[in-house]
């Protein structure tokens, strides 16, 4: 049996005061040995207020929403894993839809990043999804296989082992357009298939989540597929309630 994990994806959202008021709310609505890996991903320069609030003990882990490729030294803007281990963090976002467009990561970047966070005690968050057009060319399978398999190249299958993918259909991200639970559940099925014909066990072990306009009302009806082990929820994230709504719904 997979453990459902619920990752909330705050991006570039939050003053001090919000993020305070929404950890709290979280902590305080999660029920004490919940069945579910619940794990904020604030920004950066909010991580270790999240950390202070969070703590341990309540249910809840943090992560980053990106990682560098490199642990230290002269890289601008940059935050390594190195860094994030250092807050306490577990996991990081790694190849987010809006990092591949908008900051023009490619396949070998984001499966650099993704070994670089494992080797450094993170657990990668990798998201893997087709843009609309991609969508609507009937092309969905060949671009997961292909964001999986390059950082299966990197890693090798073991690597999956400690590891989440989710799959964000890019065009349901942020557009209030949520993938079907059957459209999700076909897709996450071929990305189980296609790793479980590298190592089985590692394919049955491996949780993987959706995400993509995830709302409370939707969230039951996608996490209750055999495939899906929860989600990463962007918008929603945001409010307390809503976020705690959708992390029952995965228990
Ligand atoms: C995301 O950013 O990973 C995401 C799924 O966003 P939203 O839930 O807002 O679509």
């Amino acid at each position: 049996m997979r453990r459902p994990l619920v990752a909330g994806n705050w991006k570039m959202n939050g003053s001090r005061d919000e993020a305070g008021r929404l950890v709290r709310g979280i902590v305080d609505g999660l029920t004490a040995g919940g069945v579910v890996d619940v794990v904020l991903c604030p920004p950066f320069i909010l991580m270790a207020q999240v950390a202070a609030l969070a703590g341990s003990g309540h249910g809840v882990t943090w992560g980053g929403q990106n990682v560098d490729t490199h642990l230290s030294g002269a890289y601008t803007g940059e935050t390594s894993a190195l860094m994030l281990r250092d807050h306490g963090a577990t996991h990081v976002i790694v190849g987010h839809s809006e990092r591949r467009t908008l900051y023009g990561e490619s396949d070998e970047i984001v499966a650099e990043k993704f070994a670089v966070a494992q080797a450094n005690g993170l657990v990668p968050i990798l998201c893997i999804g087709e843009t609309l057009a991609e969508h609507e060319a009937g092309r969905t399978e060949s671009v997961v296989a292909r964001q999986l398999d390059a950082v299966v190249e990197r890693v090798g299958i073991a690597g999956l082992d400690r590891a989440v993918v989710a799959y964000e259909p890019v065009w349901a991200i942020g557009t209030g357009r949520t993938a079907s639970p059957e459209q999700a559940q076909q897709v996450h099925g071929v990305v189980r298939a296609r790793l479980a014909q590298l190592d089985g066990d590692v394919a049955a072990r491996l949780r993987i989540v959706y995400g993509g306009s995830v709302k409370a009302d939707s969230a039951h009806g996608l996490f209750a597929q055999p495939d899906i082990d929860g989600g990463l929820i962007g918008g929603a994230s945001l409010n307390a309630e809503e976020f705690l709504s959708i992390c029952r719904a995965a228990g």
